[in-house]
């Protein structure tokens, strides 16, 4: 079945570019072409920024680095960050003028980005808020490049900085939006300025609160940013460019020979973003389904590839079985476990209300039958804290014996299959488990989504690889057959 078909002359267009799609000239160049291309055939164009490939590390570090004494970094990375963006506007910009305005503000920028870790320096200390105030940076510097790049050309342009379209929380560095409120505002900058004929080239990845105090919508963030923007104006369409041919069969740079996947549902590419393939942000996925708005992830460096479409009709679930393999690293399994927890009611209620207090994450819980014991996947950076926690939680379970141990393994990771058409084929996860013992792969632990779209498996970290690779055999196999 097609994917429903839109007057686009009448539909407004939202498309992201990642850090790499802007991260050179050369780069930026194709991201002139395919605004130039789609602009006279859509109603209206909302390109959306990250920043420089590597200029959020950048700034980041700077600011951490800055915070533990190191004062030197503060003129290196300031000049580096001067280079970089001098680079684009020397090869992207002729006209004098419109380079001095726009070097002028890029200067302004980066004094403030001196002064903001020159502060952090002087404190010994980065808050989560000033962190935000220096990471927005950088796709505050590009947004000005592109829309000085694109007037250039002579197609109108004004840049936006977020904060005056994206309200969220005062949750500095994973801030969540308030949609209402956003969606108001956004409605209320953009609309007029594409009426005018103007393209408004808007920074991903920042918001700002009610009283305009500036924060980040996580690292990532600017799928997520294109996203809301989307089912806000609403978009016909939202298109996120970056540097593959989109969501492939496992992270190219782990598997050599992973393909691009024409087409996923919704709840696959959910699924997908959650155990970790970065190509999409986790929460692109919300706004953009509870619209209905064709997703698109596509190529910079390939634009006449068609990529991934990611829509919600049903006709794709049983297009391969496995669709997909991905993979978390860097975790920890915690497991609580003891003869005298059977049948004692609020465990594992008790458990997860500790392990929210140290403000962790928990990727995917895993629970025996025999109620014997809880297992749980954390960051390994936060795996002792929990522990201490559970330890405080279940100090009395501890000392009566009901509790026998609060255990932390050593570093794992976690290994997902997706594929809507998984749950109508029986053996699949035998199928998955002798493959994983034939390549001498030893599952440590299970979870199946409850929508039964993923399977995920706990290995450890050094079988993560070679576990992958194992599992995307299998999706070769699949395809192969059905040839
Ligand atoms: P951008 O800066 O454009 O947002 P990201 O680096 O965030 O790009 O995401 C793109 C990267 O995601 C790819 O270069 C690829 O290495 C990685 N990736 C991980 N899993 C997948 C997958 N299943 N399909 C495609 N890319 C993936
Ligand atoms: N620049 C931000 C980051 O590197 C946001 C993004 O690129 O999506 O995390
Ligand atoms: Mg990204």
């Amino acid at each position: 079945m097609e994917k429903k078909k839109i007057n686009k002359a009448e539909q407004i267009l939202v498309m992201k570019f990642g850090g790499t799609s802007v991260g050179s000239p050369e780069a930026m160049q194709s991201v002139l072409d395919i605004i130039a291309k789609e602009q006279p055939v859509w109603k209206g164009i909302v390109p959306v920024v990250s920043a420089l490939n590597g200029v959020t590390n950048l700034l980041l570090d700077s600011a951490q680095k800055a915070a533990s004494g190191e004062r030197f970094v503060i003129d290196a990375n300031a000049k580096e960050l001067h280079n970089r963006h001098q680079v684009m506007l020397d090869k992207l910009i002729e006209s004098d003028v419109e380079k001095r305005k726009v070097g002028w503000e890029i200067n302004q920028l980066i004094g403030e980005f001196t002064n903001l870790v020159e502060a952090m320096y002087i404190l010994g200390e980065a808050s989560p808020r000033g962190i935000d105030a220096v990471g927005s940076l950088g796709e505050r510097m590009c947004a000005r490049i592109l829309t000085a790049a694109l007037n250039e050309r002579k197609i109108k342009a004004t840049a936006i900085d977020s904060t005056q379209l994206i309200v969220t929380d005062a949750r500095f560095t994973s801030a969540n939006p308030d949609e209402t409120a956003s969606k108001k505002k956004i409605k209320t900058t953009l609309l007029p300025l594409i009426e005018k004929g103007f393209i408004p080239v808007v920074t991903g990845f920042i918001g700002a609160t009610p009283d305009g105090v500036v924060t980040t919508l996580g690292r990532g963030g600017s799928d997520f940013s294109a996203a809301l923007l989307g089912a806000a104006l609403p978009a016909g369409e939202v298109w996120i460019w970056t540097d593959v041919n989109g969501v492939m069969t496992a992270d190219p740079r782990l598997v050599q020979d992973a393909q691009t996947i024409e087409h996923l549902s919704y709840r696959e590419v959910s699924e997908l973003a959650y155990f970790g393939a970065k190509v999409l942000h986790p929460k692109t996925i919300r706004p953009v389904i509870e619209n209905n708005i064709p997703l698109r992830v596509c190529n910079t460096f390939a634009p006449t590839v068609s990529g991934t479409w990611v829509v919600s009709d049903k006709s794709y679930i049983t297009e391969g079985i496995v669709k997909a393999v991905t993979a978390i690293s860097d975790l920890s399994l915690v497991t609580v476990e003891g003869t005298g927890m059977l049948g004692v009611p609020g465990v594992a209620a008790r458990t997860f209300e500790a392990v929210a207090k140290t403000k962790t994450s928990v990727p995917l819980i895993s629970q025996a039958s025999s109620e014997q014991s809880i297992c749980f996947t954390v960051p390994i950076e936060a795996a002792e804290r929990v522990q201490r926690a559970l330890e405080v939680t279940f100090a009395g379970e501890i000392q009566r014996r009901d509790i026998d141990k609060i255990s932390i393994s050593p570093a794992i990771g976690i290994v997902s299959v997706v594929g809507a058409g998984m749950r109508y084929t029986p053996g699949v996860a035998g199928r998955i488990f002798t493959a994983l013992g034939d390549a001498k792969v030893n599952v440590i632990a299970i979870a199946q989504g409850s929508s039964e779209v993923s399977i995920s498996l706990v290995v450890t970290q050094a079988d993560l690889k070679r576990a992958v690779k194992t599992l995307h055999e299998l999706i070769q196999q699949d395809q192969g057959g059905s040839k």
